[in-house]
């Protein structure tokens, strides 16, 4: 037989026979179990490896056993009637602290395993990362794992087991309808037809409905392996490598079909031009179109951008444009996986996962061979809420930390890093308390730099709450004015543009979609005309009538209204919700007096100095928590959730459990598991459903922008009150 490498080549260059996936699960029920079963099943890794965990643990284990271990992703070769296939599988981190990781993976696929546990069920992560596959139309099917639970503890029989499935199918299919209105319907998992698969990652095995009817196996016949005790017979009988890939197969999409749908929603650029339709048809001789979705750091090749390739063929020495960087670099090295290892090769045509080095970049970068419209940033469901200071212990391991710091930055770009090379103080912001720790602990232990950082603060957001007075902006050399007025931007528009129905960005040309949801949300259309940009949850909008100069400055203005919505007037944390309208502008004549140095601070000071008046506020991020635990402990849960000013949402006992859905403000959250485990006897868990931003309550806001403003030791003349 051929070499495994040389085949995975053959496919490659046939889509068709491509699948890009990735799984959706809730931690603990049986990822990484799951995946290294089908390595070792499809022959790219070793039964004796297989299901201790070892392919998809990269940071652990690679240096122990000497090869290169792609986290990142591994791949599979399948044959299903009589023909080759491969399967590139992405790995997707467990914890909903990375959910940026989990979005990314998916704009990479363009199909899921649902994997949920028999007797847990669905679980919030699944549904989070579910959403988060819907949200990239990325289709999913289902696998219901740890069934021999089902017989050995539980003792179900065949018509409760089947109870059981068609429980979690429907919930399910549920998630998927609501998650996805649009195609949720078409994309229901059905017993019938395949697409629902079940068995035990732990024991091999899995079963659907045709295959049990094409090999005679009845639900009776699983339960009586189990008594048994021969179950191994039923791994021979109905490998899990053999039903799941079979199922991945038949109902998830070649890129082919699912580039089609797919490039639409994450594509803006015009379908029928050239790099329209070549991303449409997947096409290999159309024009280089790759996205990066991750960074990883090989000790030999250094940094290798791992992404999808959507058009095009990738070849090794071509110089690439960067979109984003807007530079160019030349690609010193192509990668595919083959298993779990990483392989040099010389071309890749579109379809494909891969990796490339020599091209220094960031995740969600668009490469191509010149200026193209990008692909549609990858949107994270949550933002960082959480910062620590981070500096090194010994002042000469600084320039290492520096150089770790930007490589943290780009291996998990959920992680915003601010660097100060003056003060070596750098920050980090993280989306939880967990998250932070796990990349403090990764600067330590494998980037070998030992470091300090501060107890962790909130990132809070400020708005304002009612229309601003008009504010007088004036440049140095007053010569030129600009006036400014603030006002709260609308529900329905923020909500817009948080859906991404609303793209955010600078508005250069006229953009009728753009209007059209604009005045469908109730702006007169010569308003929503005028808007120039939109920024993090906020617009800009010139209200200035027949201004000779406005493209002159146009540019200037937006730099600085992005500048002050970074950091706002209050406590330089970030704006959102907020409506900026430029009134009126006096220039000069003669462009000269009119550069950077003159608008930038003008601007600023206008548009800070209307929303100073426009009442503003502090609104703090909130997590919606569901918490479990053994029933006993309901009213210490619930002590403990409105001990730290948290809200109960639900609460429901189910057997000898209680699941609860809280509301936590993330200032109060700190050190949340261990009090967790100790209002609980050690037994209760907690997992992130998702995150919110709450006005901060009255009492607080005084008391809480003292406190920032001390820690950035930011004065009141420097925020620009009382002048
Ligand atoms: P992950 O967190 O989703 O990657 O889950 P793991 O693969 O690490 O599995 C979590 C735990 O469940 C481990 O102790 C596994 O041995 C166990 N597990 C995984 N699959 C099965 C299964 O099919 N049956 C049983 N009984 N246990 C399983």
């Amino acid at each position: 037989m051929a070499k495994m490498v040389d085949r995975v080549k053959g496919i490659m260059t046939n889509p068709e026979q491509i699948r890009n996936i990735a799984i959706c699960a809730h931690i603990d029920h049986g990822k990484t179990t799951f995946s290294d079963n089908l390595l070792a099943g499809a022959g790219m890794i070793s039964d004796e490896l297989a299901g201790k965990q070892l392919a998809l643990d990269f940071h652990d284990d690679e240096a122990e056993r000497g090869i290169t271990i792609d986290s990142a992703s591994v791949n599979m070769v399948h044959t299903y009637n009589e023909k080759e296939f491969l399967i590139n599988l992405i790995d997707t981190p467990g914890h909903v602290d990375f959910g940026g990781d989990v979005t990314r993976a998916m704009r990479a696929v363009d199909g899921t395993i649902v994997l949920v546990c028999a007797s847990e069920g669905i679980m919030p992560q699944t549904e989070t990362v579910l959403r988060q596959a819907l949200r990239e139309r990325v289709k999913p099917v289902l696998f219901i794992n740890k069934v021999d639970r089902l017989i050995k503890e539980i003792q179900l029989t065949p018509e409760q087991m089947q109870e059981r499935f068609i429980k979690i199918i429907s919930n399910v299919n549920k998630l998927i309808r609501d998650l996805a209105p649009d195609y949720g319907d078409e994309w229901q998992v059905n017993v019938n037809d395949g697409s629902v698969a079940f068995g035990s990652a732990f024991h091999n095995w899995a079963l659907s409905v045709p295959y049990m009817k094409e090999k005679g196996i009845t639900f009776k016949d699983i339960i009586t392996a189990y008594q048994e005790d021969n179950y191994k017979e039923l791994a021979k009988k109905a490998p899990l490598h053999e039903v799941a890939l079979d199922m991945v197969i038949q109902h998830l999409p070649n890129p082919i079909t699912a580039q089609k749908y797919r490039i639409p929603k994450i594509w803006r650029g015009d379908l029928e031009s050239t790099e329209g339709k070549a991303l449409v048809s997947c096409d290999p001789k159309g024009p280089l179109m790759f996205t990066i979705v991750k960074i990883v750091i090989d000790p030999q090749a250094g940094e290798i951008s791992l992404g999808r390739l959507f058009s095009g063929t990738m070849k090794k020495g071509m110089t690439v444009y960067l979109n984003q960087a807007k530079q160019q670099a030349r690609v010193q090295q192509l990668f595919i996986t083959n298993g779990a290892k990483r392989e040099i090769v010389e071309e890749v045509p579109a379809g494909n996962i891969i990796g490339i080095a020599g091209v220094k970049s960031f995740v969600g970068e668009t490469i191509s061979a010149g200026p193209v419209e990008p692909l549609e940033q990858i949107s994270h469901i949550f933002d960082p809420v959480i910062t620590k200071a981070i500096e090194a212990k010994r002042p000469a391991d600084l320039p290492k930390l520096v150089e770790v710091l930007r490589q943290v930055g780009k291996e998990d770009p959920t992680v915003k890093i601010e660097i100060n090379e003056e003060t070596g103080e750098h920050l980090l912001h993280g989306m939880g308390e967990l998250h932070l720790e796990i990349i403090e602990n990764r600067i330590k232990t494998e980037k070998g730099v030992d470091v300090k950082t501060s107890p962790p603060i909130v990132v809070y957001r400020e708005t304002v709450t009612k229309r601003g007075e008009e504010a007088e902006g004036k440049t140095p050399n007053k010569h030129n004015k600009f006036y400014f007025v603030a006002e709260p931007l609308e529900k329905e528009v923020l909500e817009m543009i948080r859906k991404k129905e609303i793209h955010e960005g600078r508005v250069k040309k006229k953009d009728q979609e753009l209007i059209d949801k604009f005045v469908a949300a109730g702006y007169d259309t010569k308003v929503a005309n005028k808007i120039k940009n939109i920024y993090n949850g906020n617009i800009l909008i010139d209200m200035t009538r027949g201004q000779v100069y406005i493209h002159e400055v146009i540019e200037l203005i937006n730099d600085m209204f992005e500048d002050v919505m970074k950091a706002g007037p209050l406590a330089k944390d970030p704006v959102f919700g907020v409506k900026i309208l430029l009134m009126d502008m006096k220039l000069h004549e003669d462009a000269i007096h009119r550069g950077p140095a003159q608008v930038y601070p003008a601007v600023r000071d206008g548009i800070r100095g209307t929303m100073m008046t426009a009442k503003p506020v502090l609104f703090e991020p909130l997590q919606i928590l569901h918490i479990e635990a053994p029933a006993e402990y309901m009213g210490d849960v619930s002590k403990l959730v409105s001990n730290k000013r948290g809200q109960l949402l639900e609460m429901n006992t189910e057997g000898a459990v209680v699941e609860v859905k809280a509301k936590m403000p993330v200032a109060e959250m700190f050190g949340w598991s261990s009090d967790l485990r100790s209002a609980t006897g050690g037994r209760g868990q907690s997992s992130v459903i998702d995150q919110v931003f709450e006005r901060l309550p009255d009492e607080l806001q005084q008391k809480t922008l003292q406190q920032i403003r001390q820690r950035k030791g930011l004065t009141d003349a420097m925020l620009g009150i009382g002048n």
